[in-house]
């Protein structure tokens, strides 16, 4: 059914930059006779999934949508991905998104833009962009995306979809390819609040691979579909309902709000400090983290080299002049920069400090709340190209999304409605660290 609906929608949505159907229909057989033999049991089992084109895929290309990796097969998968194949997942293909996961709307892929399945005039997000589109138009029953500054959450909103960004740690970064690695986390996209727990439980996983994977032994976060809000605590950030926010972005996440508090949430206003701070201090730390991660796409080791060069130097030169877009030059170059020996104390280490301030922030906030709420962008899907022309506008987007990445924290993205063109709104819930089952718990009852 999957695949007739991508053969359907795909010319229109362009979601996929690949699509193995021959290997998902093998491996379909294949989990069917597991499953009749009794083999194999569990919620995913045989549930075909998309993955976002940064984690890698054993077999099946992997471009991260850059010319630079056009042509890379990984000879492994993500770690991720091998959690969902060993429950039974039928893997369709790979979904679009910025190239490296940098930026908001999926507008900067190699291979062309995606469209939002609600209105096609209008982009899905991103920089998950494919993943969720896929999951809105159905082309597949879940997906995988990584958010590193909301690339799962904002375009979850988009697209009218749920989203999770767990706690720094849960999920193994083996196999994605990094893009901020403080910040990088993989989440599920889902059609609803249980799938996205029952593949995030499914995807968490302690992995000696990463050093940064967190031994945890509270990833049952299915069973907090059992409990309701009754009494739950929840903040709502007076910083983040000021200009900007679209009218109604704003009625929508607070009529949200106030379900809650019918349905027995304690719901209040508070000033949550520095909100302001945080979309500096983030693209000055992803961009130095970058800059530093993509060096090794150097024409050696991995996919693209120029065709012609005189010696070494120059053959780096060309290959990633040629190989790499203009958003991915502009934050390489951005990253040297406050990296240098001259500004390395007035940019990047500010920013560093800042990020302390912004978790000390958070840290005082749930002393008194469980959980945050607030809108997960402060419009609705923009127009297609109306974002390119002005990178600074596009990276104040992120202005709810990006002080989550970093503080490590969870986050959940939840549909709440439309604007008057037919374009979905989403809320999001912060929890504190390891809190999922916060977020879930709420989301659902809300849901
Ligand atoms: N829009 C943000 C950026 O461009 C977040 C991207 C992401 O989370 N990967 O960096």
């Amino acid at each position: 059914a999957s695949l007739e609906q991508i053969q359907k929608k795909e010319p229109q949505y362009h979601c996929y930059l690949t699509i193995d159907e021959e290997g998902a229909k093998k491996r379909s057989a294949a989990v069917q006779k597991q499953i009749d033999d009794r083999t194999l049991t569990g919620p995913l089992a045989g549930v075909p999934a998309a993955i976002k084109d940064n984690l890698c895929t054993r077999g099946i290309k992997t471009t991260c949508a850059s010319k630079i990796l056009e042509n890379f097969i990984p000879p492994y998968s993500a770690e991720a991905v091998r959690n969902l194949e060993a429950a039974g997942a039928v893997i369709l293909g790979k979904t679009n998104m910025d190239e490296f996961a940098m930026g908001s709307t999926t507008e900067t892929s190699f291979y062309g833009i995606t469209r939002n399945p609600h209105n096609p005039e209008h982009v899905p997000g991103g920089s998950s962009g494919g993943s969720c589109a896929a999951v809105a138009a159905k082309e597949c029953f879940y997906a995988l995306g990584s958010d590193t500054g909301g690339s799962i959450r904002q375009p979850s909103s988009f697209c009218g979809v749920v989203g999770i960004k767990p706690t720094y740690g849960t999920v193994s970064r083996y196999g994605l390819v990094a893009y901020g690695s403080s910040l990088d986390q993989i989440g599920p996209v889902a059609r609803n609040v249980s799938d996205c727990a029952a593949v995030l439980e499914t995807i968490a996983s302690h992995d000696p691979k990463d050093s940064t994977s967190v031994k945890r032994d509270d990833c049952d976060f299915t069973s907090a579909l059992y409990e309701d809000v009754k009494g739950m605590r929840i903040g709502i950030p007076r910083d983040y309902f000021t200009e900007g926010l679209q009218a109604e972005v704003k009625e929508a996440v607070l009529a949200a709000a106030k379900e809650l508090t019918a349905k027995g949430a304690v719901v209040e206003e508070f000033d949550l400090s520095l909100v302001e701070y945080a979309v500096p201090a983030y693209y000055v730390i992803a961009c130095a983290e970058a800059s530093s991660n993509l060096a090794r796409f150097d024409g050696v080791k991995y996919g693209y080299r120029t065709a012609e060069y005189e010696g070494l130097h120059h053959m780096y030169k060309k290959t990633r002049s040629e190989g790499f877009g203009a958003e991915v030059k502009r934050r390489i170059m951005l990253g040297s920069f406050v990296l240098s020996s001259g500004y390395y104390d007035a940019y990047y280490l500010k920013a560093l400090r800042t990020k302390a301030l912004i978790k000390k922030a958070f840290d005082a906030a749930f002393e008194k709340y469980d959980l945050i709420l607030g809108p997960a962008a402060p419009t609705t899907a923009p127009r297609i190209g109306e974002s390119l022309s002005d990178p600074i506008k596009m990276y104040l987007g992120d202005i709810y999304t990006v002080a989550v990445n970093l503080a490590g924290l969870p986050g959940i993205s939840v549909p709440c409605g439309m604007d008057s063109k037919g374009l979905p709104i989403g809320f999001q819930l912060i929890g504190n660290l390891f809190r999922e089952k916060d977020l879930i718990r709420a989301a659902y009852t809300w849901e």
